[in-house]
C-alpha cells in the first residue's frame, strides 16, 4: 500500500521529575495514503500533538521509524529533513505566534520559495498573489503585517506558507481551536476545498470530534501514549468499539437521531492518569466503566474488529 506518512512503534519519551520518563508517545503505528486524512484525537496530554510535532521532524524520537514520502526522518541528517520538510508542512492552532509580527505576510509567505531557488522577483511575487487568492485572501495583501489581519484571515495567512512548496502532507495541530466558532467554520471548509484541489493527505489533531468528523477519512483515538481506535469515519461515528472513543463520542450530540438512540452512553469520570506514571495492564482501566479484573493485569493489543482496530478485552 503506497504511504506519504508510515509511522511504527513509535516512542517519545521525555525526562520527568523524579528520574521516571513521561511517556508521551508510547508504541504507536499509523500510516496515512496520499491524499487521505487522517485525524488525531484524545484528551490533552494523550499525546496527539507530540506525534504531530514527530512527524514533521520537530521532535527526535526515542524510537520507532517514521517515514514521510519514503525516507525515514527519525534520526535523518539537517540535509535530508531539509528535503523532506518540502513535502510535510505544519499549521499550528495560534496563527499569530506562528509569524513574525515584523515580516509581511509576503515575505513570510514567499521565504520558503525564495531560500529554495523557487522563485524570486516579479514571478515570487506573481506566486505569492496566488497563494493569498487560494486561502481567500487578496494579492495586494501581501505588503501587510500580520496585526493588520484578524485571526481568521492570519490561520489563512499561515496555510497559505504551508502550501507554496506544494507539500504531499499537511499536518494541522489544533489548527481551528483558537478561533471563533463561525471563523472555524470557514477554516474547516478551505482545508477541505484546498485539499480536494491539491490531492494532500492530511493529518488532522483534534480535541474536538465534530471538527474531527467534519474533515477526516479515518480517525484515531488516543489515550495515554497509545491507540486506543483507529477506525473509518463512519464506522467509528456510527458504532465506537472503544469505551474510551464511546464516552468521547457520547459528549458530542449525532445530528441523526436514530444514531443518537442507537449509542451506548458511557460517561468519562476521573482525571487522565500521568504518561510518567501510567496505570498497568489496559492504561484505561482506571477510568472504564466496564472494565473487568484482567485488564488491571493484561495489556490489550490493538486487533481487528469489524472495519476498525480496537485495543480493548471486551471489543
Ligand atoms: Fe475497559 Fe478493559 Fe477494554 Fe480497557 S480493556 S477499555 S479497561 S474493558
Amino acid at each position: 500500500m503506497e504511504t506519504i506518512l508510515e509511522i511504527t512503534d513509535l516512542r517519545v519519551h521525555f525526562p520527568g521529575r523524579g528520574g521516571a520518563p513521561v511517556r508521551a508517545v508510547d508504541g504507536v503505528s499509523l500510516h496515512i495514503a496520499p491524499g487521505e486524512t487522517l485525524g488525531l484525537v484524545g484528551e490533552s496530554g494523550c499525546g496527539k500533538s507530540t506525534i504531530a510535532n514527530a512527524a514533521v521532524g520537530l521532535l527526535a524520537p526515542t524510537s520507532g521509524r517514521i517515514v514521510v514520502a519514503g525516507t525515514d526522518i527519525a534520526g535523518a541528517s539537517p540535509r535530508v529533513l531539509r528535503e523532506v520538510r518540502a513535502q510535510v508542512q505544519m499549521v499550528f492552532q495560534d496563527p499569530i505566534t506562528s509569524l513574525n509580527p515584523r515580516m509581511t505576510i509576503g515575505t513570510a509567505i514567499g521565504e520558503s520559495l525564495l531560500v529554495r531557488g523557487r522563485a524570486a522577483g516579479a514571478a515570487l511575487r506573481a506566486r505569492v498573489g496566488e497563494l493569498l487568492q487560494e486561502v481567500g485572501l487578496r494579492p495586494d495583501h501581501a505588503d501587510r503585517y500580520p496585526h493588520q489581519f484578524s485571526g481568521g484571515q492570519r490561520q489563512r495567512v499561515v496555510i497559505a506558507r504551508a502550501l507554496a512548496l506544494r507539500p504531499a502532507l499537511l499536518v494541522c495541530d489544533e489548527a481551528v481551536s483558537a478561533l471563533d466558532v463561525s471563523v472555524r467554520a470557514q477554516i474547516l471548509n478551505l482545508l477541505v476545498a484546498l485539499q480536494a484541489r491539491y490531492g494532500m493527505a492530511m493529518l488532522f489533531v483534534s480535541h474536538d470530534l465534530a471538527v474531527v468528523r467534519h474533515v477526516c477519512d479515518r480517525v484515531a483515538v488516543m489515550y495515554l501514549g497509545q491507540l486506543a481506535e483507529i477506525a473509518p469515519r463512519d464506522a467509528l461515528f456510527a458504532a465506537p468499539r472503544h469505551p474510551y472513543t464511546q464516552a468521547l463520542i457520547a459528549a458530542v450530540p449525532d445530528p441523526d437521531p436514530a444514531v443518537q438512540r442507537a449509542r451506548v452512553s458511557v460517561p468519562l469520570v476521573g482525571e487522565i492518569p500521568s504518561p510518567a506514571n501510567p496505570p498497568p495492564g489496559c492504561r484505561f482501566h482506571t477510568r472504564c466503566p466496564v472494565a473487568v479484573s484482567r485488564c488491571a493485569v493484561d495489556v490489550p493489543a490493538l486487533r481487528s474488529v469489524g472495519a476498525a482496530m480496537v485495543a480493548c478485552h471486551l471489543a
